[in-house]
């Protein structure tokens, strides 16, 4: 017994010694697509309790914005709105009068009621609306429509036949609250995915993580990578949710003008501090084209694209293009992304 003692010893003394520092992973389905978190965590025990309270934050605001789900406060706007003013909580209050703020500057390109016609297709089950039916509907759509009380937080739609989904930006704002969750418990590095849209905080123990951009018709070839630290990034593209038909591709992002899948680009990438920002652009290119799109991106010092058009060539932001390549008017390179990709 006695000569078992120091070896028990150091046995006990291994089970008080803090366990290592690791990156921990996790993958859930919510929101209708994959949500990913991955942190630097000093204890296991810690990182999970983390990964969980993300996790859940994911939930909350699925279960108040899907406009799959009946019982959502997104649903009752949608059942009532046409008929009264409908009260919602602060929170998607803000984030529905946010989203007119983006039909603003990409000149009605994103606009949350293009539901109105959305709603008429079924990607899963190739259905799509006839001519008439989106001639029908199409007048519903115009984000000019809804009456928001910033007062009582409530959504009154003046149009017949409107509604609205999140779906081009719920998941960004998603990601956000899902990074603020991570800030509050100390959590210093970590990426936190929702579908499409990502953000980063802190960097791979002093390197940047590596975003990669796929090729729009094969997952597994890479167009670019994107060196990011402290970032957010979103990409859209035509190949998430779609059906093909006597060669024509139907797609769920829609031009709110014609009621058809917007198809000037094949792929947005859009890198921007939050990834509220970068979801409610990374629409735009397919609905104005990529120069538009840049046009707009430029203009705003926060932003940086990177866009895959039908042709296959690649087209940057000013601020991921090398200094000699830039107009000579160009504003400075944004410093989230122009240091660190080439
Ligand atoms: P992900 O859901 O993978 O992040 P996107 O950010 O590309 O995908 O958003 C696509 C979603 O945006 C569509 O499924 C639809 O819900 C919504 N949407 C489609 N067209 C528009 C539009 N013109 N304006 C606003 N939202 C749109
Ligand atoms: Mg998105």
């Amino acid at each position: 017994m006695t000569r078992l003692a120091p070896f028990l010893t150091v046995l006990l003394l291994a089970a008080a010694l803090p366990v290592r520092a690791d990156w921990m992973e996790r993958t859930e389905a919510i929101m209708g697509t994959r949500c990913y978190v991955e942190l630097w965590a000093d204890e296991p025990a810690k990182g999970n309790d983390a990964i969980d309270a993300v996790m859940a934050e994911l939930r909350r605001i699925d279960s108040l914005m899907s406009h799959y789900k009946p019982e959502s406060q997104l649903s009752q706007i949608n059942q009532y709105a046409n008929e009264r003013p409908v009260q919602v909580d602060k929170e998607l209050f803000d984030l529905i009068r946010l989203s007119t703020h983006y039909s603003q500057i990409t000149e009605g390109a994103f606009d949350i009621t293009y539901a109105s016609v959305g709603y008429l297709y079924n990607y899963p089950q190739h259905i799509r609306p006839t001519e008439a039916q989106i001639r029908q509907a199409l007048p519903a759509v115009n984000w000019r429509n809804m009456l928001l009380d910033e007062e009582h937080h409530t959504v009154r739609f003046e149009h017949p036949g409107m509604r609205i989904d999140l779906g081009g930006i719920g998941k960004g704002h998603a990601v956000d609250r899902g990074i603020d969750v991570l800030k509050a418990r100390g959590i210093a590095r970590a990426l936190v995915t929702a579908g499409g849209d990502s953000r980063i905080i802190g960097d791979r123990m002093g390197r940047p993580w590596l975003v990669a951009i796929r090729h729009p018709d094969n997952p597994s070839k890479v167009v670019t990578r994107i060196p990011l630290s402290d970032s957010a990034v979103s990409t859209s593209g035509d190949y998430e949710r779609y059906f093909d038909e006597d060669g024509v591709r139907y797609h769920h992002i829609i031009d709110p003008r014609t009621g058809h899948s917007a198809s000037k680009v094949r792929s947005a990438t859009i890198l921007a501090p939050t990834a509220t920002q970068t979801d409610g652009m990374s629409k735009t290119a397919f609905v104005l084209g990529a120069e538009k799109a840049l046009e707009i991106i430029n203009r705003m010092p926060e932003y940086d694209a990177v866009f895959v058009l039908p042709d296959g060539r690649v087209l940057y932001s000013n601020g991921l293009r090398p200094p000699a390549s830039r107009p000579a008017d160009a504003p400075p390179p944004a410093p989230t992304a122009s240091s660190v990709v080439r």
